[in-house]
């Protein structure tokens, strides 16, 4: 299941949806309804998987639909049954168990109830089971545990003969650290566009996004000036590059007077002074190359990852991908 929700991570939706549509998933891993309605309105043909629990106004839609939700709740089997049986087509769904993660899906003692409501909801085929992870990536003691228990879990549960039955479990750091006896399904987010979860691992990946601004003006400014909101002083004469991007592009704000740096003719030059809305403001005064307006800067990409400005931001780059606002033009290569 390739996960596309949030914009693919900021890369564009239906881009990105367009791009792996032909590759033979059996799903795309969605937020909402109304992410999975993009994806119908621009024809994707791989089914829509809803990651979360549903909300009561989105499941007509699903169902009629055809969206594969994940049960999280006897609420939402009874729901989804009594549209089913209505629309005389059982509605293809996955049960969610809770393993660890806390949001959403049945418990290990609840998972007998929620069978039992299922034999009796003839609305509903069961066609796959899921839980999720909540620390693949910093906890591997707690993690081996989920994925024991989860094993466990699948034994007790009746699959279909007839259709392909998914059993899924790990996200971009289950994938890369761990393995199942069981699944035959994973969700990878982060890792499809090229960013790890788990820094050991990055250099199996390539980042799928390169953000780039440019040059507007090169100012060559005396110690002792300010620079930005808030007026960071020089302590030596300074040449300053702005470029034409900021935090209203969804480049963080917090990364301000972090050590941050850009990539200017492939060198790393600071980041000065606040970030502001539109612009922000780069020291170039030991570049050995010549700048002029209109070049290039490279804020993150191959060799300045997003995963170690979201640590200087103290984020993460999930964050940092999806908050990358519609202004920054996206250009597919
Ligand atoms: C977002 C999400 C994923 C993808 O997680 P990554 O860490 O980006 O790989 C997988 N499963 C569920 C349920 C999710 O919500």
């Amino acid at each position: 299941m390739a996960v596309i929700k949030g914009q693919a991570y900021g890369h564009g939706l239906i881009e990105v949806a367009r791009a792996l549509d032909s590759e033979n998933l059996p799903f795309f891993g969605v937020a909402n309804a109304a992410e999975a309605r993009l994806l119908h309105e621009a024809d994707i043909k791989t089914t829509p998987y809803l990651l979360g629990a549903t909300l009561p106004s989105e499941r007509e839609e699903i169902a009629a639909r055809k969206w594969t939700p994940c049960l999280c709740s006897i609420d939402e089997i009874s729901h989804f049954n009594s549209l089913g049986s209505q629309k005389m087509h059982p509605i293809k769904a996955h049960l969610a168990l809770d393993t660890g993660m806390g949001r959403g899906g049945f418990l290990p003692e609840q998972l007998g109830s929620a069978l039992e409501k299922l034999k009796n909801s003839p609305g509903i085929q069961l066609t796959g089971v899921g839980s999720h992870l909540p620390v693949a990536d910093e906890d591997p003691t707690f993690t081996t545990t989920q994925y024991q228990l989860f094993d466990d879990l699948i034994a007790s549960i009746p699959r279909p003969t007839n259709t392909p039955f998914h059993i899924h479990l790990a996200n971009s750091a289950g994938l890369l650290n761990f393995k199942s006896q069981t699944t035959n399904l994973t969700r990878p987010g982060l890792m499809l566009y090229g960013a790890s979860p788990i820094p050991d691992k990055q250099p199996l990946l390539r980042p799928a996004m390169t953000l780039k601004s440019q040059i507007s003006v090169i100012n060559h400014l005396p110690k002792g000036h300010g620079v930005s909101y808030g007026r960071t002083i020089l302590s030596r004469d300074t040449k300053a590059a702005v470029l034409g991007i900021g935090y209203g592009d969804g480049y963080p704000r917090a990364l301000s007077k972090q050590n941050t740096q850009v990539l200017i003719h492939n060198t790393p030059c600071p980041v000065i002074g606040r970030v502001t809305m539109d612009q922000l403001i780069v020291d170039i005064t030991d570049l050995k190359h010549d700048c002029h307006p209109g070049d290039e800067a490279i804020l993150f990409g191959k060799n300045l990852l997003v995963t170690d400005l979201a640590q200087k931001a103290n984020t993460i780059p999930w964050e940092i991908l999806t908050q990358l606002t519609p202004r920054v033009t996206r250009i597919y290569c």
